[in-house]
């Protein structure tokens, strides 16, 4: 049998070995119009109720974030927008179930068009949803998981189906959609299970009964492996768990060096979901709240009150640790376009801190939320996209006009919230010395600034072989920052993907970085790595590469040194043919 490799998004960490089963959901067909307004209305209603009981059915079996999920779901069933337009084509002399599926064809529509991400799974938590209800308007029960263990695949799988996988049956799932960021993936990695995501073929490609291996930290899948692979993995998968177990240990302790240098190892996050990850994994609290996809998770902008709840929900649940919370990053790959804005060169355009300079009801609803939240924990303030120090000081006169604002109304807030800005754009790296005096922070965003240092698109695959946050031009930018603000007795943080890669921590370590932030799922092997390090051997290192002109060289030198003192993580973590960039 032909083996081959099928490359996804890497959405839960782990290793599954198995028989694939592959999962083709029953399509539904419904036939029969209208029986009147008032039965079809009764029937949709029954079937809100029954699918309520069904809901909190399951929440009462589960833990942590899946929770959180499924409180999405029942607050859709309680949003009068679902209800109103499912209600008026009832009205209009539908049947409930075809209004239900009407309805799901226009979000559909409407929601892609707009091309976001976000919103596109967000369709899908409304999706699933409105299938419960269906199924209570025409029950029928459908086992659609495996009675053996199997790896499922699939096209695609709601978040509440992730929440009910069984796990002694699906040792693992792969599904053609979805991203990283997905409460699918979310899902899956509070339950423990292996998923790769974003396969887009993986249920054309394999068959049902195909032997799978399924490798949940690279985002790779091997249907049908020579048995020489499959004794790599059978070693793989032990190696990892032992990896896993002993990391677990290290929950508690803090980010040091064998020398003693601390640095403050904090998590990248989105959502509420996300904060039990944060305390699971041993981080010390958020040091980059992206907060695009709570703004974009309805199809309004979120109000004051609305923004205040989220924000202080997170704070408080994480003090003493802090959060820092970056102020709407939109533009770029983050477009979020309500009145369908385009332009010829979007990273280059209108983005970030431009727009809320511009929009300043935007950026000041947004700093009134997050200051009051400042009083229920320790909150700090990130800048997104600053390329000059005149961006700077016209945010820093809205925060104060803001500040004044909230004073005159009595309103709580910390007094002496920090305002730091992000590091993406060499302008900004180049001034760090200048900027350093008007700012408390600074936070590396290695993605941007990889970019726009080397002129590479970061989201175009096809020059992707050129996006190395490891080129010497980046590291030296990234050494300029932390000069300048270290000269003004600022600290320096790093929140871009470089600060999750393996590879790159002896170097940030030795560049004399103050914290590191990253996803929550590779914090445990980036404290490790910290804790096996002296801060002198990561500058010595950092010194040698800082004198290296190639991201080969470097990456080479650096794999060596790193696979001599971390052979089993650096085996597992970091890929040995192509060494790319953990993007
Ligand atoms: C970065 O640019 O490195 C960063 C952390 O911001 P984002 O990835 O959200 O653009
Ligand atoms: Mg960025």
């Amino acid at each position: 049998m032909k083996s081959k490799i099928l490359r996804g998004v890497p959405a839960s960490p782990g290793i599954a070995m198995g028989k694939a089963y592959v999962l083709k959901k029953p399509y539904l067909v419904f036939s029969g119009g209208s029986k009147g307004v008032e039965e079809e209305m009764e029937v949709f209603l029954e079937a809100i109720r029954k699918t309520k009981e069904e809901l909190s059915g399951i929440k009462e079996g589960l833990s942590g974030d899946a929770v959180g999920i499924i409180e999405v779901q029942e607050a859709i069933l309680e949003d009068p927008l679902f209800r109103e337009r499912v209600e008026t084509k009832i009205k209009d002399g539908k049947g409930a179930h075809e209004s239900i599926l009407e309805f799901l064809d226009e979000i559909k529509r409407e929601f892609g068009s707009l091309g976001d991400r976000y919103l596109k799974e967000r369709y899908l938590d409304i999706k699933d949803v409105s299938h419960r209800i269906l199924h209570h308007i025409f029950p029928r029960r459908i086992e659609w998981q495996p009675e053996e263990p199997h790896i499922l695949i699939a096209h695609d799988l709601t978040p509440s189906e992730t929440a009910q996988l069984n796990k002694d049956r699906v040792l693992g799932f792969a599904t053609d959609a979805g991203g990283r960021t997905s409460h699918t993936a979310i899902v899956a990695r509070s339950l423990g299970i292996p998923a790769v995501v974003g396969l887009s073929n993986a249920t054309k490609e394999i068959k049902h009964g195909d032997e799978v291996i399924l490798d949940g930290i690279k985002g790779v899948l091997i249907v049908n492996p020579p048995e020489k692979i499959k004794r790599t993995y059978r070693k793989r998968k032990e190696e990892y768990e032992k990896l896993e177990k002993e990391l677990l240990s290290l929950k508690e302790l803090s980010a040091t060096t064998i020398d003693g240098y601390e640095v403050d190892l904090s998590a990248n996050i989105e959502m509420i979901e996300e904060i039990e990850a944060v305390k699971r994994c041993g981080a010390k609290g958020v040091g980059l709240l992206r907060t695009e996809f709570f703004f974009f998770s309805e199809r309004r902008l979120p109000g004051e009150e609305e923004q205040f709840e989220f924000y202080k929900k997170i704070a408080s649940s994480l003090a003493p640790d802090p959060v820092i919370i970056r102020v709407l990053d939109i533009g770029g790959d983050k477009l979020y376009s309500w009145e369908e804005y385009k332009e010829a060169n979007p990273f280059l355009g209108w983005r970030g801190i431009r727009i809320l300079l511009e929009e300043k009801n935007l950026l000041k609803t947004q700093l009134r939320a997050i200051l009051r939240a400042s009083a229920c924990g320790n909150v700090k303030i990130l800048l997104p996209m600053i390329s000059s120090i005149d961006e700077v000081m016209d945010a820093k006169k809205i925060l104060e006009e803001t500040k004044e604002e909230l004073r005159k109304e009595g309103k709580e807030f910390d007094e002496k919230i920090e305002l730091g800005v992000m590091v993406e754009i060499p302008s900004c790296a180049l001034l760090a010395r200048e900027m350093g005096k008007f700012v408390d922070f600074f936070s590396i965003g290695s993605n941007d600034l990889t970019q726009y240092t080397l002129a590479v698109d970061r989201t175009n695959e096809r020059i992707s072989y050129l996006f190395s946050h490891l080129h010497p031009a980046v590291l030296k930018l990234m050494k300029l920052t932390v000069e300048g603000g270290h000269e003004n007795g600022k600290w320096v943080g790093v929140c871009g993907e470089i600060a999750g890669d393996p590879l790159s921590v002896p170097v940030l370590l030795g560049l004399g970085v103050d914290e590191l932030s990253t996803s929550p799922i590779i914090i445990p092997e980036i404290k490790s790595i910290i804790r096996g390090l002296t801060m002198e051997e990561a500058r010595s290192i950092t010194e040698k590469v800082m004198r290296m002109n190639r991201v080969e060289e470097i990456r080479r030198y650096l794999r060596e040194e790193m696979a001599q003192r971390f052979p089993l993580l650096i085996n597992l973590f970091v890929e040995e043919e192509d060494a790319g960039d953990n993007r």
